[in-house]
């Protein structure tokens, strides 16, 4: 017999009538492969570790029946937690029902808007807030005296928001990690750890990533229990992803990219860029050839990361120019195309960056400009990745065999002092070569970490 491959509903997951309507609303009509394989795991309270592709629908894999399960008084109280408050015990007194851990200030207030978007029709209403850092805690500790069903929450902020007494967890039911692979590692990892420290140990845990380095396989198996594991293959989505790798001189970088921007008709593009001062030179560089252009990094005050976002998602801006700030689960829909300008420092978040385009089952483009000092560093990402990319060359900008050298100071003061600058001996002159040599090496057995072949050294000059 033929088998039958007939596409999940949303209506087999039984969800209310407000859930149903807002999912009709957002005109989702099937379930994606992530939701229609989380879903159920995350209904019956278990806990789930699920991979899958950026801009597979991940945010509502776990939303979803989350919301549902807020509203089911018998779930969490079979596992020894009081099910969602009555309508007259609404969230109060600092308590937190769900957490969800997001790297970046951006993401989380998007998961918010997520929540919002499927909660609205939902009585009594379900309290939903996102806390970050870059702004002013009094207002977020004032918001949270009423408690929250769902809190979104950089894990520096909510570590501050704990030190000030503003939060309780012993109500919390849920942990939901996203971005795991980024939150189990440097920094966040010790923060992690903390956290962990303050929440009861009888909750669901719901872990969520695109990508799923070996590195952090053993603290993920320490943090749950039994878990659902999902890992969606991605064969079909990469295909949707047209990747495009081209070599140029470094010096050429910037004009190739204006020419670039200027012949083909994308509707907007995101540029990536790795160093914060990149991004600010690049919308100046860019201006010289009458491109308009809006950067947003960590050194932006949020209010400007903020507007700089919703400006690019409501197609204000055509071209914003970003660190990895955006290269996290922000979900820019219809985005036709981004940029390496240069190259991510983690091969996994080459992944991310490039997943801003093709979601939700669209096509996407991604291109990334390298130079010679980064061809060791693609390579590493293309390993890494499984990935056998062409190399091309641009007309005009060919990239030539050999570097061109590094640019020189034009100014008389600076020529004068390079002048009268000692020559290093021969003997120090060997050693730095030698030592330039381990470094290459080192990046390229590196797979997880980057180099300083990723670091925009030339990137300035035009
Ligand atoms: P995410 O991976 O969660 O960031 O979602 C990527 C994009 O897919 C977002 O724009 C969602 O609104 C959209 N999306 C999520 N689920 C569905 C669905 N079932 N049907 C259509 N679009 C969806």
């Amino acid at each position: 017999m033929k088998p039958t491959h007939t596409k999940p509903k949303f209506s087999s997951f039984a969800f209310s009538a407000e859930i149903a309507n807002a999912i009709k609303d957002a005109g989702f009509e099937h379930p994606t492969a992530i939701q229609a394989q989380a879903m159920p795991a995350v209904l019956s309270g278990k806990d789930v570790l699920a991979r899958a592709d950026t801009g597979s629908g991940k945010t509502a894999a776990f939303v979803l029946p989350l919301l549902s399960n807020l509203s089911n008084k018998s779930l969490y109280g079979n596992s020894g937690l009081e099910s969602r408050l009555s309508n007259t015990e609404r969230a109060h007194g600092n308590t937190v029902q769900i957490l969800i851990l997001v790297p970046t200030r951006e993401l989380a207030i998007q998961i918010g808007d997520v929540f919002a978007q499927f909660a609205k029709d939902i009585r009594p209403p379900i309290k939903c807030q996102s806390v970050f850092g870059g702004v002013k805690i009094n207002p977020q500790m004032m918001a949270l005296r009423g408690g929250a069903d769902v809190l979104i929450a950089t894990p520096g902020r909510l570590l501050d928001l704990i030190a000030q007494n503003a939060i309780k967890f012993n109500r919390l039911k849920v942990l939901v990690i996203d971005e795991v692979d980024r939150l189990m590692k440097g920094d966040f990892e010790e923060e992690i750890k903390q956290i962990r420290q303050h929440l009861p140990n009888k909750r669901q845990n719901l872990m969520f990533t695109a990508t799923f380095p070996d590195s952090i396989r053993t603290i993920v198996r320490q943090i749950m229990r039994s878990p659902t594991i999902i890992d969606i293959d991605n064969a079909n989505n990469n295909k949707k992803i047209g990747q495009r790798v081209i070599t140029v001189n470094h010096n050429k970088k910037n004009a190739l990219l204006a020419s670039l921007l200027n012949e083909n008709d994308w509707s907007q593009v995101l540029i990536f860029c790795s160093a914060k001062r990149t991004c600010d030179h690049l919308v100046r560089k860019l201006e010289r050839h009458s491109i308009k252009a809006v950067a947003t990094h960590g050194n932006k005050k949020q209010s400007e990361r903020s507007q700089a976002l919703s400006d690019f998602k409501s197609g204000t801006t055509r071209i914003l120019i970003a660190t990895d700030v955006a290269a996290r689960g922000i979900d820019i829909g219809d985005l036709p195309c981004i940029i390496n300008y240069d190259l991510p420092r983690s091969p996994n978040d080459y992944i991310h960056r490039i997943g801003r385009t093709g979601r939700a089952g669209q096509e996407g483009l991604a291109i990334s400009l390298i130079a010679h000092h980064e061809y060791p560093h693609f390579k590493v990402i293309e390993r890494h990745n499984d990935l056998d990319l062409e190399w091309e060359q641009v007309t005009g900008f060919e990239a030539d065999k050999v570097a061109p050298p590094p640019p020189t100071s034009t100014s008389p003061k600076k020529l004068k002092k390079a002048k009268n600058k000692k020559k290093p001996s021969k003997k120090k002159r060997l050693a730095a070569k030698s030592a330039d040599g381990e470094k290459i090496q080192q990046q390229e057995s590196d797979k997880e970490n980057s180099s300083a072949a990723n670091t925009n050294v030339w990137g300035n000059s035009d």
